[in-house]
Parts: structure tokens; sequence; C-alpha cells
């Protein structure tokens, strides 16, 4: 092989190496370019996530009004209405009266328009256009209906009666006893006999689940009771807010107070005759503030008690209406063995009677799975003493 052969070779081979090299190296640089792009994407996060630590809480503003193309007045939570400016990102011809904003800590930008809220009285007022409760469907509480006929639905139905002999129906109806008993039933039938809407807050509710809202969702709720008129606004455990109060000092106690001042404010400011029933519900009447009781507020009491024995079987009748049956049902035995059970207690029964016959493959309840039901309702009533089966035809 001759000298300059060789010396070819030798450059033809390094000159592979080199553009081998190259490769590795162009392949590296690309690699790298992908890692800086990651890491500057990783930076930039980073750097967003401490501005976000760093910056001052911004605050919470309702539109009240778009004055021009770059101002707007707003009320802001911490008390003031302010006119302000929009941020760039944000486009002013779709804000509207009553959004929520939130502005920056200066409190002169709009810099986010926040989701919508759901209003706590939507969440806090229950409505009923037409109850399906009537009358007839309860049991036992003849003499109530009776009388909240008279001071309910009549002033309803036909205010003119009272005018024409010049008395006044009573404003607020409280039914008092204990649980299970019919009153939100009553409350319901009253509705429905005298074709109003009926509207049900949970005063127990107002204070502890709507904290800060109380007071403006009574407000509310009469406001919306007379819109809607005739009403029937049913206040269920109002001992949630119209307890004796021994001292304010708490917040919380703060918050009762306000919210039942409300409600004697709206109670004080209709008329007897006016088409809107206020009754009320509670399990304890002894607890009650006496201001909710005088006369123009809550002047009439009706007890609501636990059915006796007739009124059990009655209360079992109704409850037994759409139930197939099947044997000779002994109602006067079950209403013997249900001593202290409430309506809802005696529903309970039918329905658990119900489960033992479609547990047991049977298309319709008997006794026996009746008097089972007793048993179970009683156990978990916590009973001492359980009732036996034994010696009952069916
Ligand atoms: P609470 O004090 O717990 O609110 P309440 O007295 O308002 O109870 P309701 O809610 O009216 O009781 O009754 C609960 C259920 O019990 C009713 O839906 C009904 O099925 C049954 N019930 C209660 N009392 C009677 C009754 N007198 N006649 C027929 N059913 C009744």
């Amino acid at each position: 092989m001759s000298a300059s052969s060789a010396a070819r070779r030798r450059s033809t081979g390094d000159y592979m190496d080199l553009e081998t090299q190259l490769r590795v190296l162009e392949e590296r640089v690309r690699f790298l370019s992908r890692v800086k792009v990651e890491l500057e994407r990783k930076l930039e996060e980073a750097r967003r996530e401490m501005y976000k630590l760093m910056s001052p809480p911004s605050i919470e503003a309702t539109v009240l009004e778009v004055i021009d193309n770059e101002r707007v007045l707003v009320k802001s939570t911490t008390g003031p209405n302010l006119i302000v400016k929009v941020s760039k990102d944000i486009d002013i011809k779709k804000l509207r009266p009553g959004m929520s904003v939130a502005l920056n800590n200066r409190g002169s930008t709009i810099i986010e328009v926040l989701p919508r809220k759901v209003d706590p009285l939507v969440k806090a007022m229950e409505v009923e256009k037409r109850p399906d409760v009537t009358f007839n469907d309860i049991g036992g509480l003849s003499e109530q209906i009776r009388e909240l006929y008279e001071v309910a639905v009549l002033p309803l139905k036909e205010p003119e009666l009272f005018k024409e002999i010049g008395i006044e129906p009573p404003k607020g109806v409280l039914l008092y006893g204990p649980p299970g008993t019919g009153k939100t039933m009553l409350a319901k039938a009253v509705a429905r006999e005298s074709n109003a809407v009926f509207i049900r807050i949970v005063a127990s509710e107002l204070v502890n689940k709507f904290i800060g809202e109380g007071a403006r969702i009574v407000r509310e709720v009469f406001r919306y009771a007379r819109d809607n008129a005739p009403a029937v606004i049913f206040i269920d455990e109002i001992d949630g807010i119209g307890a004796r109060r021994a001292d304010l000092g708490t917040s919380g106690d703060r918050e009762v107070q306000r919210t039942l001042l409300q409600l004697l404010a709206e109670m004080d400011g209709f008329e007897p005759l006016s088409n809107v029933k206020v009754i009320a519900a509670t399990n304890r009447l002894d607890l009650l503030d006496p201001a909710l009781l005088r006369p123009g507020r809550f002047d009439r009491l009706i007890e609501v008690p636990l059915p006796d024995f007739n009124a059990r079987i009655e209360i079992l009748k109704i409850h037994l209406r759409k139930v197939k049956k099947r044997g000779r049902i002994d109602l006067e035995k079950i209403a013997s063995l249900t001593d202290g059970f409430s309506g809802a207690d005696l529903k309970a029964v039918v329905t658990e009677a119900g489960f033992f016959a479609i547990r047991e493959g049977r298309r319709a309840v008997t006794m026996k799975d009746l008097l089972r039901a007793v048993d179970k309702v009683k156990d978990r009533k916590g009973g001492k003493q359980a009732v036996g089966g034994g010696g009952i035809i069916m």
C-alpha cells in the first residue's frame, strides 16, 4: 500500500469520526433545547405561583350600574359604593347589575367576574304552589282542624265575612307539640284549602346554616309571600330563633336576635286580614320568648298532641288506605299496642309492614306484618317492652 493511499484512508476515517461526533452533538443540542423549554415553562409556573402567593387579597363587590365605557358603580363588601375601572381582560359590555366581581386590593379596578352565587334565600325557602295534603289526610286532629279552618282558612278565603262582623282573626298561629304529630301537614292543608301558596322556612337553619343571612331571608320571604299572595308562611322549629335569651354575649346570639327582631317587625307590619297567614311550629313551647306570643303576633296557640287510641286508629286507617291487605286487620289491636307513637311512627309501622311483605315475596300486607313492624318501630324508638304477635286472627 502506497503512503498516499494510506493517508487518504486515514483522512476518510477521521472525517467519518467527526461526522458521527457532530451528529451526536447536534442530537444533544436538540435534547438540551427541549430541556431548556421545559425548565423555562416550570420557571414561569413557579413565578406565577409565587406572584399569586405574594399578591394581596382582592375585594368582593356587586355591580350596581355600568356608568359608561370605562367606569362601573359597584357596592363593595367592605362597605362603600365605589366607582371603579375595568381591567383589560374583562369585557365591560358583559357586566350586568347584580353580578359578583373581584376588585384589586386598592379597590380601584374590577379584575375578575366571579361565578354566580346561589341566593341563600332560594335554598332556605321551600315553596309549594299547591301542596298535596288535604285535611282528609290528617287523622285524629279534628278539633285542631276546625280551629285552623276558622282562624286561617276562612280569613284567607272570605275576608269580607270578618269585615262584616267586625272582628280580626289572629295574624299568626303557633302549633306546638311533639315531633311527627302532623304540624307541617296541618299548615300544608291550610294552604291547600285556601288555594294559597305554601312557603316553608326552618327557623333554626336561618341562624345555623345561613349565617349572617337570617334577617334578610325573613324579610325576603315575607316579600315573596306578599308578591305571591294568598300565601301561608310556615316557620318550622321557631324556637331556633324565638327561644328566650339569657344574654347576648356571642355574635351567634346577636345573629339570632337580629333574625327574631326582623320576624317581629314583619309580623307587626301587616294587617290581620291581609292575604298572608303565618303559621309557626315548635316542639318546645316552654322555651319561647314571650315577645313572640304577644297580641298581634303568634296569639293563637294550638296544641297538636300525640294521638290517643281513637286518633291512632284514624291515622292507621289513612296510611293503610292505599295499601293492599290480606286477611283480617285488627286496627284496635295495633292502636292498643302503639301508645306513645306519633303519626309519623304509625306511618313508619305501615311502611315497615310493607317491607316485611316484600321480603317474603308477598304482594299484600297481613296483620302479622303490622305486628312485627310495631315491634321494629318500637325498638327504633328505644321502647322497652316488645309486643307479642300471638293469638291474632288474620
Ligand atoms: P316535626 O315537629 O318533626 O316537624 P310535624 O309535627 O311537623 O313534625 P309532620 O311532618 O306533619 O309532623 O308529620 C310527619 C309525617 O307523619 C307526615 O308526613 C305523615 O305521614 C305522618 N303523620 C303525622 N301526623 C299525622 C296525622 N295526624 N295523620 C296522618 N299522618 C300523620
